[in-house]
């Protein structure tokens, strides 16, 4: 599956041959040493359910990463404030993967740039994010976390796959038909080549697993598409990118409704502080039968009873069920108890971002070995791709520049 010639990444092969828990790891004093927060990976306890309360537990079956992947990439929109919903729709899947496999992860900030944005903003929302995933466990001594425009052979790559796939598949793409529709004053090329930067981010590393969503899969198979057709016209470069498909953890948002999002104010962040989660969970919808507290209620109806299978033990989720149906508890104590157990998963994030904050330099160090360490990988794989394009200017005429005069 891997293509040929590629360059190894970083400190990666040595991880796998120590085990990511190796005492070189260890031995090292990182701000992050404490590792990710807690955090039971269904491959620790295959086919368990959670039984402790306060840890949130990814639901169902864990991400499939077929054992012969070797180098995993993902990425996230530089779009403000991490939640709860990020957390537990990539963000617990990133940090179990980097216990397996060597993995890139990237603030996309280029793909950021697609809606409407305050340029004044941007340098903050990156360090913030930045800042977030270190709290939430992803391990710079593990996996690379890296800024996309810092490593700009990602935008040549994606060029390339432009003159590649049909603009008939890009039109046919389901996100960018929804984006066009939330943003029909700035319908802008870059919506509709989106996934072709994303197929260059992933492919100009050759990164070969790729965790998605349900709703991601047909991008990534846009990125497949991208790379077979450069490798059938060009000849072998790249490998195929594959799926790891990530549980399925649609998180809706405090208006039970609408999937969370800091846009649509619904969101509990991962930052909050005890008083902040209840004060923002208190007043969320449940289900609509529960007028009076007498009143029984259907807990499959109510977006609070999701968030338990989530964060609390099944102990918890039993009584909640339980009480709901009876009318034997109110809203307000259910709830009390969801707010109790977002809290215990979200208190080590918190003191991890706390720390980070107090070495303000430390994120900038990490951000600036990441894109140190993966230029020299992206630069070979262009000079690569020029070789096989027959586009081999750069060597041709460096050399020989103003020689003329
Ligand atoms: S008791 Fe709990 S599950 Fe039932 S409606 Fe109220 S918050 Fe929802």
């Amino acid at each position: 599956m891997l293509a040929r010639g590629r360059a190894p990444l970083p400190g990666a092969g040595a991880r796998l041959a120590r085990g990511p828990r190796g005492a070189d790891i260890l031995q090292r004093s990182s701000l992050l040493r404490k590792g990710p927060p807690a955090v039971t990976t269904p491959e620790e306890t295959p086919g368990a359910t959670p039984s402790r309360p306060g840890r949130p537990v990814p639901e169902g079956p864990p991400p499939a990463a077929p054992a012969a992947i070797t180098r995993i990439f993902s990425g996230m929109q530089p779009s403000g404030e991490l939640h709860i919903g990020n957390w537990l729709g990539a963000l617990a899947n990133w940090v179990a993967l980097q216990d397996r496999h060597p993995c890139i992860f990237s603030i996309v900030d280029l793909h950021a740039i697609t809606q409407d944005y305050d340029p004044a903003e941007m340098p903050a929302r990156i360090r913030d994010m930045a800042l977030g995933w270190l709290a939430a466990g992803i391990d710079p001594e593990r996996s690379i976390v890296f800024v996309q425009s810092a490593v700009p052979e990602h935008a040549e790559l994606a060029w390339i796959f432009n003159t590649l796939v049909p603009l008939g598949l890009l039109e046919r793409m389901t996100q960018f038909k929804d984006k066009a529709k939330n943003q029909p004053e700035n319908v802008n090329a870059g919506l509709l080549t989106y996934p072709l930067l994303q197929a260059a981010d992933i492919a100009i590393y050759k990164a070969d697993g790729v965790p998605v969503g349900e709703d991601q899969v047909q991008h990534l198979e846009m990125a497949r598409d991208a790379v077979r057709k450069f490798n059938n016209r060009y000849g072998e470069v790249f490998p195929e990118p594959q799926p790891i498909l990530s549980p399925a953890r649609k998180v809706l948002g405090l208006d039970g409704e609408r999937k969370m999002s800091k846009s649509l104010d619904n969101q509990i962040g991962l930052n909050d502080s005890p008083e902040v989660v209840w004060a923002r969970l208190a007043p969320a919808k449940t289900d609509v039968r529960r007028k009076k507290r007498t009143d029984p209620g259907v807990p499959e109806d109510c977006n609070i009873f999701a968030w338990h299978g989530f964060f609390s033990s099944p102990e918890e989720r039993a009584w909640a069920a339980e009480g709901c149906r009876t009318a034997g508890i109110g809203c307000r104590d259910c709830k009390q108890v969801v707010a109790k157990n977002i809290d215990a998963a979200l208190a080590p994030m918190r003191e991890r971002r706390a720390e980070l904050e107090r070495h303000p330099g430390r994120v900038d160090e990490i951000l600036a070995a990441g894109a140190a360490a993966l230029r020299p990988i992206a630069q070979a794989t262009m000079e690569e791709v020029r070789e096989k394009m027959g586009l081999d200017a750069r060597v041709r005429y460096a050399s020989t520049a103003g020689s003329g005069r």
